[in-house]
């Protein structure tokens, strides 16, 4: 057996009991194998088995007082998986499904998409299994203190730099970003996503998002196509999804989907974004409540967006939302591209799918590494004390996201793969992590 798959066996049996961590690393580890045993280099270095394992494991209880003055438990976690080329980075989540395998996924392919920026960033993940929905202002501020309040001692600008992910946004950033200021007695730029009157950086909103339309935009346009007229599928309605949506419009395509964990709506004139834009970002309502504003769409409870007929689908929910039922329909409606808003939202089987059918399928760690970018990018500024204007951030991330579809599509070619950008990708990322690893010796 190769090196390569021993290790993948040896590390999926220590781990017991985590599938999304065991699915991230065979999509990785498969696509990594002959490449990794054409360089023995590599095995000699250990370097699989260190990329697999976390440098730290930080895992916390977080007590807080609910409105009714009950005390509740939440737990706490934060992953530092990698610090090869740079400080730990990456999200907090805060949704009822976290649990160490969806942090350690989430961690893993951290490492080869901050790689793949080009920035100086390490990788990391965090979160919690609090639900911020349906919660009181209060409520949500009582937690994120709390949860901060063991977090600071394990991060820092130079050490560990979380930002947003599902369920954390700006209003939780800032509770925590204020809570951080005060146990430490500090203004730093320990946080990313910040508000802009505190060290944000503006296009940060925008950036996962646009990033995803700017790289599908740029493999489009080398396959002599564009989004131009196009019927794009766009599940999820929270930040990636609705600033996805507004590029794609920018640049003449139509949205017609969008969906929350209820259920989907479809307008077949186009999705309203100001509409979403005030049940989601104002009122933090339901996607159901999208056709009190227009009377063209239609909603359906429960999953199904991908039966909707679109040239272009953009998933940009959760992990595990696209399956292979999912992908035939979207192949046997005309579907000729899918970029992944979400961190790996189509399953092993679903991508194999999209590849055999030559649909030009670009994962997460690639086409979503814009928001982590700009976090990059909003570091960099407050290590300056300076703040560049929202048309100089989204040309740096415009460049920076051409930059990854080149260079995942030059590596696919490389190895023979032409348009298979999971393999361009896994390659490109691992290659420049791994070369600083051998640098650094065994550590
Ligand atoms: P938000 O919390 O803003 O929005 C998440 C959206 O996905 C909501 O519409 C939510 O619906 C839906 N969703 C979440 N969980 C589920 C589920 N189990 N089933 C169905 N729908 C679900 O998160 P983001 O937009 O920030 O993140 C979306 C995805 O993008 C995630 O995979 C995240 O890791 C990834 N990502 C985010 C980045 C960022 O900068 N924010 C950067 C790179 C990747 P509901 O409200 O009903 O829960």
């Amino acid at each position: 057996m190769s090196y390569t798959m021993r290790v993948l066996e040896k590390v999926i049996k220590q781990n017991p009991n985590e599938p999304e961590f065991h699915q991230a690393l065979t999509e990785v580890l498969t696509s990594l194998q002959p490449y990794v045993d054409a360089h023995p280099e590599y095995e000699k270095a250990g370097i699989l088995e260190r990329l697999c394992e976390p440098e730290r494991i930080v895992m916390f209880r977080v007590p807080w007082i609910d409105d009714s003055g009950k005390v509740q438990v939440n737990k706490g976690y934060r992953v530092q998986y990698s610090s090869a080329i740079g400080p730990y980075k990456g999200g907090i989540r805060f949704h009822p499904s976290v649990c160490l395998s969806i942090i350690k996924f989430l961690g893993f392919e951290q490492i080869l998409k901050n790689s793949l920026t080009g920035l100086p960033i390490g990788a990391g993940k965090g979160g919690s299994d609090f639900d911020p929905k349906g919660k009181s202002e209060r409520e949500v501020m009582a937690f994120c203190q709390s949860f901060m309040t063991e977090l600071y001692r394990h991060i820092g600008p130079d050490t560990d730099v979380p930002a947003g992910d599902i369920g954390v946004g700006a209003r939780e950033i800032g509770y925590m970003y204020g809570q951080y200021k005060r146990l430490t007695n500090t203004f730093t730029g320990v946080l990313t996503g910040k508000g802009l009157t505190y060290g944000g950086s503006l296009t940060r909103k925008e950036a996962t998002g646009y990033g995803l339309v700017y790289l599908i935009e740029e493999m489009l346009r080398q396959h002599g196509n564009s989004f131009e007229d196009k019927t794009v599928a766009i599940s999820g309605a929270g930040n990636v999804a609705i600033y996805a949506a507004e590029k794609v419009k920018q640049l003449g395509g139509k949205v017609v989907t969008m969906s929350d964990s209820d259920g989907f709506v479809y307008d077949p004139e186009g999705i309203d974004l100001d509409a979403v834009k005030e049940i989601k970002e104002i009122n933090r309502g339901r996607i159901s409540e999208y056709t009190k504003y227009r009377s063209s769409a239609v909603y359906t409870p429960g999953r199904g967006v991908w039966n909707i007929k679109c040239d272009v689908a953009l998933p940009c929910a959760t992990q595990n939302e696209l399956n292979a039922e999912d992908a035939k329909t979207l192949v046997k409606n005309g579907c000729i591209a899918v970029g992944e808003g979400a961190n790996m939202p189509s399953t092993l089987e679903a991508t194999e799918v999209f590849l055999q059918n030559k649909v030009l399928f670009v994962p997460g760690k690639a086409a979503n590494a814009g928001g982590v970018a700009v976090s990059a990018l909003e570091m960099s500024q407050n290590s300056m004390r300076l703040a560049w204007s929202f048309d100089e951030v989204d040309r740096k991330l415009k460049d920076i996201m051409v930059n990854i579809y080149n260079n995942i599509s030059n590596v696919a070619k490389e190895v023979g793969q032409e348009d298979n950008f999971v393999v361009g990708a896994n390659i490109a990322g691992f290659k420049k992590v791994a070369d600083a690893m051998m640098a650094h010796g065994i550590v």
